[in-house]
C-alpha cells in the first residue's frame, strides 16, 4: 500500500467512525471494514457490500430489541423451550409445543392454557414461549394471576381502570401465571373478568393453573363467573394438560409426592 493510499484509508475510517457514531450505528461501523476485504475480495457490486452493511446493523438492533423485550417482560426466570426435557415430561407433545412456537398463536390472538400440577412445567413452556415472542419482535408482559389483580385494583382505586384495560390490551401476549394459587375476592374475581374480556379476539394471553376448570368456581368464588372466564378464555385457545409429579423430584427416592387433589 502507497502511503497516499493508506492516508486515505486513514481519513475514510475516521469518517466512518464519525458517521456511524452520529448514525448510532457501531454494528455498522464494525462490519464496514471487515465487509470491505471480502468485498474486495469477493467482488461484489457497490449494493451488494451497502446491503451486507446494514444487515448486520439490523441484525445487532433485532438481537438487543429482543434483549429489551425480554427484560420488559419480567420473566421470574429465563426459561427457553429448548431447555424442556420432553422425555421427563411425557405428557405434553413436543409438537404440540414446537408448533406453539411458530407463533401462529400470536398473530391469530388466540391463547394457551396449560393445567397441571405443581412442578409439571408450565411456567416453564408459558416463560420460554414467551421469550419466543419476545425474540420474534412481540411485546409481551408476564406476572402471576394475583399481580395482575393487584395492579387492575390499584388502577381502579386510581380511577384509570379503563385506560389501564386499554393499555394492556395492546400488548401481543400477556401470560397469567398461577391461576388458582390464591382464590380471588369477588372485586378480584371481577376485574380479572373485565381484564380477560378485555383483550377477548384482541390479543393473546398465556395462562398456567394448579387447578382444572372444573375447580375455577373455588378459585373465582362463583361458578357463574368462572364459567364465564372459562368461555373467553378457551375459545380460541390451545389447552394442554400436564401430569406427573414434580420435576423438582425427579431421581429423588423420596417415595411418590401425594398428588395434589386436582378433583379431575
Ligand atoms: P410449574 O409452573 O408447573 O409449577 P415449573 O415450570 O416452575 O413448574 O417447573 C419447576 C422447575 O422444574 C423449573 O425450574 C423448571 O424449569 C423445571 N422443569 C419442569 N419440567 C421440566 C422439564 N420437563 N424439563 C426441564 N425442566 C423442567
Ligand atoms: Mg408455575
Amino acid at each position: 500500500m502507497t502511503k497516499a493510499t493508506s492516508t486515505t484509508g486513514r481519513d475514510m475510517e475516521s469518517e466512518l467512525a464519525f458517521l456511524t457514531r452520529a448514525l448510532k450505528a457501531p454494528a455498522l461501523r464494525d462490519a464496514a471494514s471487515r465487509l470491505a476485504e471480502r468485498a474486495k475480495a469477493e467482488s461484489w457490486t457497490h449494493e451488494e457490500y451497502l446491503a451486507a452493511c446494514l444487515q448486520r446493523e439490523v441484525a445487532a438492533r433485532d438481537a438487543h430489541g429482543a434483549e429489551g423485550r425480554i427484560r420488559a417482560a419480567r420473566f421470574p426466570s429465563r426459561k427457553s423451550l429448548e431447555d424442556f426435557d420432553f422425555d421427563h415430561q411425557r405428557s405434553v407433545k413436543r409438537e404440540a409445543i414446537a408448533h406453539l412456537g411458530t407463533l401462529d398463536f400470536v398473530t391469530a390472538k388466540e391463547n394457551v392454557i396449560f393445567l397441571g400440577p405443581p412442578g409439571t412445567g408450565k411456567t416453564h413452556l408459558a416463560t420460554g414461549l414467551a421469550i419466543r415472542a419476545c425474540q420474534a419482535g412481540h411485546r409481551v408482559a408476564f406476572a402471576t394471576a394475583a399481580q395482575w389483580v393487584t395492579r387492575l385494583a390499584e388502577a381502579h382505586e386510581a380511577s384509570r381502570l379503563t385506560d389501564e384495560l386499554t393499555r394492556l390490551s395492546r400488548i401481543p401476549l400477556i401470560v397469567v401465571d398461577e391461576v388458582g394459587y390464591i382464590p380471588f375476592e369477588p372485586e378480584a374475581a371481577n376485574l380479572f373478568f373485565q381484564f380477560v374480556s378485555g383483550r377477548y379476539e384482541r390479543a393473546s394471553v398465556i395462562v398456567t393453573s394448579n387447578k382444572p376448570f372444573g375447580r375455577w368456581g373455588e378459585v373465582f368464588g362463583d361458578d357463574t363467573v368462572a364459567a364465564a372466564m372459562i368461555d373467553r378464555l378457551v375459545h380460541h385457545a390451545e389447552v394442554i394438560s400436564l401430569k406427573g409429579d414434580s420435576y423438582r423430584m425427579r431421581g429423588r427416592d423420596l417415595g411418590r409426592v401425594p398428588a395434589a387433589n386436582t378433583g379431575e
